[in-house]
């Protein structure tokens, strides 16, 4: 019987409940393996697919149990733990890719994921192209060239909060033959992309999953033994690695992920709905709210919304208003990432670059990250903030 989700965040990558031994997996620190004989160094060699110890960089027990969680709960075959969230967009990418290849990539994508395609990719021969994210299958299809490679997705975009149709994207990549990825950071435990046809799946483990803002790790999830051999051995060759104090410290958050996340989702809407019913706000983007573009989308593919969303503020409002705004909040603290228990914001004027013609809005963007704070004192905090735009436009 499958596992809800919620007992699976509990027992993930642990030994049972009937095991003679600690709660949580050890945390394993090495470099050097050692055998018993040279015959036992050469079988295992054979083996680095697989959850053995070999050599350090190849991963140990803590690894191996952060790998089998991730990968339980985004119901795929494998996972593979790289540095940072930024790493598992990069080591997957390049697993793939080879020189001559054309790559779709969504307008909307985390902008160092962008960095990466038109910076180290366009220099390795690779010819990224940019598309709205809320493209339809007729439009799509001419895009996919005969040395089109991967169809890149992020759902919902960075920033922007886009919700793709994932579903009808696999169908249109499978058919040409090419893999799908993507960022599911953002869905967190509440999208499940191989479920939706997704190849490859990357998560910021930065984010929900750490949970604290105490750790930068990323993971890179698959469902089949072919996938697993790309990815795998493409990590292997690169020497992507994370520290197992890290991966200890993400099982240790995972384990809290079911109710920190359902409180940050009731937060995170009770906010948005109160923004986006004041008269300084044009609308607000987030997913489980109309007016979040793919918004239907939203409620026939994902379980839930995390705590992360933007408001477009109404046009008589300059950047500098809204800066003003951002710089009166109180609770808020003014910085990039976002998953921890702490509300953040930050102005997006200046952080979004697009090449696609998509992202215009009527006003300026904020993009709000709603932690476990009482909402109550939240509300109070944006209620004399907006005061301070309203004072920053007279
Ligand atoms: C934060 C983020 C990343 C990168 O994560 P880091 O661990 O900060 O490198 C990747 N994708 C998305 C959508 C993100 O929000």
């Amino acid at each position: 019987m499958a596992k809800k989700i919620d007992t699976a965040l509990v027992h993930a990558g642990r030994n049972g409940t009937k095991s003679y031994g600690y709660v949580n997996p050890q945390l394993v620190r090495g470099s050097t393996v050692l055998y018993p004989d040279v015959a036992s160094k050469l079988a295992i060699g054979q083996r680095r697919r697989e959850p053995v110890d070999i050599y350090g960089t190849h991963g140990n027990a803590t690894h191996f149990a952060l790998q089998a969680a991730v990968a339980e709960i985004e119901g795929g075959s494998h996972c593979q733990v790289v540095g940072s969230g930024l790493a598992a967009v990069t080591v997957p990418l390049l697993a793939y890719l080879r020189a001559g290849d054309h790559m779709l990539v969504p307008d909307s994508v985390y902008g160092p994921t962008r960095n990466f395609c038109d910076g180290l990719l366009a220099r390795y021969g690779v010819t990224t192209e940019y598309y709205d994210p809320m493209i339809s299958a007729a439009d799509l299809r001419p895009k996919l060239r005969p040395n089109t490679r991967i169809l890149f997705t992020e759902s919902p975009g960075s920033h922007t909060f886009e919700v793709q149709d994932i579903p009808m994207l696999a169908g249109l990549a499978h058919e040409a033959g090419i893999k799908l990825f993507m960022d599911n950071t953002w869905g967190v435990l509440n999208f499940q992309p191989f479920a939706h046809g997704v190849d490859v799946s990357i998560q910021a483990l930065t984010k929900y999953i750490g949970g604290h803002s105490d750790l930068i790790l990323g993971a890179v999830t698959v469902n089949s033994d072919e996938d697993w051999a790309w990815l795998r051995d493409g990590a292997l060759q690169m020497g992507a690695y994370a520290s197992p104090d890290d991966c200890w410290l993400a099982l240790r958050g995972l384990r809290t992920l079911g109710v920190r996340l359902k409180a940050q989702e009731e937060a995170g809407l009770r906010v948005a709905k109160w923004l986006s019913a004041r008269p300084e706000v044009a609308r607000v983007l987030h997913p489980a709210l109309p007016g979040c573009p793919g918004h239907e989308i939203f409620k026939r593919d994902f379980t839930g919304a995390c705590s992360l969303f933007s408001v477009v503020f109404q046009p008589r409002f300059s950047a500098a208003d809204v800066v003003a705004m951002i710089d009166a909040l109180n609770l808020f603290g003014i910085g990039a990432s976002w998953g921890g228990f702490e509300s953040l914001v930050l102005p997006t004027t200046g952080t979004i670059r697009r090449t696609a013609g998509t992202g215009k809005f009527e006003g300026e963007l904020a993009r709000f990250h709603i932690g476990l704070e009482d909402t109550d004192d939240l509300i109070a905090d944006l209620e004399q903030g907006l005061a301070a735009l309203r004072a920053a436009a007279l």
